[in-house]
């Protein structure tokens, strides 16, 4: 029986080593030819795709552990956990150095690695797999993900953690350099798990309250996340790629990331390049100042689905601006009026007040409705939006406290 014996080389893991890296490395210190043996051995399943996701319900690592004779709670460290997955996407997350993600921050396609980190020590850093992380901050150089002497992509099952296939020695080549532009959100991120401490320029260069700068790696990569879909919604895309290939040279959608970075940043600026602007809206038959009636259910959509791409409350100071955009976007339109209706026992209400005051009169409605909160985005969450008569109705079914039922289940 294999699991009975140890393995006759038992390497120890590397701090910042991923698991799917550690078992190819076992396997070429014990001359197997391929990791494939390691997991036969330890009777895990084989991975393809997202290769250091590992299920808590499915995933026994103890065979692991008594082959290499690692603590099973280390090998667990080394991992991206994940709970069971459901079918929509935007639910999934995976535990990653600690707290729980959005599964799109792991990189579904590709396997990448820094050839001048592997001259250094030859095993594959669990960052690397991040979808966030395209650059090596350390070495100012582009990661790569296909064999520079065969073009094949880099997979899990290579018979050396820096041999391809191919027999050639990834560590024999010289990565291109890239920009301190292109490396920012590399150097934030290494920042931001703690896995170095650089300083950087770009970085330095946003004045400090910026947010984004302020958030947990957890909210920082439900930021991210959310404005690569937000970036994804059709009336947005083409502006999006466009933009992203014009500043970053990206060209999909895994690439982006820098791109997102960026627009998170500078979000009140971005924001207004990247959506539409309102005179598309307009009706030229009233020289320009109405809204055209079949727009406006095009437009009640648009924002319900941006304001759907950014559930999360470390978000707050990305629907604010949100917010005030579509405010102003009503005045422009020559909306005049907002109306908000629904019941609260023991009647129906409704409450109006002009569009130009319409910040400050969803505060005191809150306040007279004894709500936590109330937010245009909370508005578009809960209600049936309609607008006719030179008025933008709200018309909920029930006037209830809103602030915990925004979008939920985006993610
Ligand atoms: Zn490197
Ligand atoms: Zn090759």
């Amino acid at each position: 029986m294999y699991i009975t014996k140890k393995l006759l080389r038992r390497p120890r893991p590397f701090k910042d080593e991923s698991l799917s890296g550690y078992i190819i490395r076992l396997a070429q210190s014990n001359y197997y030819p391929s990791p494939s043996w390691i997991f036969k051995m330890s009777s895990l399943k084989k991975r393809g795709i997202y290769a250091n996701l590992f299920y808590s319900h499915e995933d026994d690592l103890q065979k692991l552990s008594l082959l290499s004779e690692v603590e099973e709670h280390i090998l667990w460290s080394m991992a991206w956990i994940s709970p069971r997955q459901s079918n929509s996407t935007f639910m999934n997350t995976v535990k990653i150095f600690g707290d729980f993600v959005p599964i799109q921050s792991i990189s579904k396609k590709r396997v990448k690695l820094c050839p001048i980190c592997l001259r250094s020590a030859p095993y594959c850093r669990s960052v690397w797999e991040l979808s966030f992380i395209k650059h090596c901050p350390l070495h100012n150089c582009l990661l790569i993900d296909s064999c520079p002497q065969c073009s094949k992509k880099i997979v899990d099952s290579r018979p050396g953690v820096t041999i391809c296939k191919c027999g050639f020695d990834w560590r024999n080549y010289e990565p291109e350099t890239v920009s301190e532009k292109q490396v920012s959100l590399s150097k934030f991120v290494y920042n931001l798990c703690r896995i170095a401490d650089f300083d950087s320029e770009i970085i330095n260069s946003y004045k400090n309250p910026n947010p984004v700068l302020k958030l947990n790696f957890q909210d920082f990569a439900y930021l991210l996340c959310s404005i690569v879909k937000f970036g994804n919604l059709y009336q947005i895309k083409k502006r999006f790629s466009n933009r992203a290939k014009s500043l970053f040279h990206s060209q999909d959608s895994e690439s982006c990331f820098n791109f997102a970075f960026f627009v998170a940043l500078n979000w009140r600026s971005e924001f207004q390049k990247l959506v539409l602007s309102h005179k598309n809206c307009l009706d030229s038959k009233y020289k320009g100042s109405f809204i055209k009636k079949h727009n406006s259910q095009y437009y009640v959509n648009l924002f319900r689905d941006i304001f759907r791409c950014f559930p999360k409350s470390s978000c707050g100071f990305i629907t604010n601006v949100i917010e005030d955009y579509f405010w102003n976007f009503l005045v422009k339109t020559s909306i005049k009026n907002v109306e908000i209706s629904g019941i609260k026992q023991p009647g129906f209400h409704f409450f109006n007040s002009p569009v130009n005051e319409g910040k400050s009169f969803l505060k005191k409605l809150a306040v007279d409705l004894e709500l936590e909160e109330l937010t245009v985005a909370s508005l578009f969450a809960t209600s049936q939006v309609e607008i006719y008569n030179r008025t933008i109705f709200f018309k909920m079914t029930y006037l209830m406290d809103v602030s915990n039922c925004i979008f939920t289940g985006c993610y």
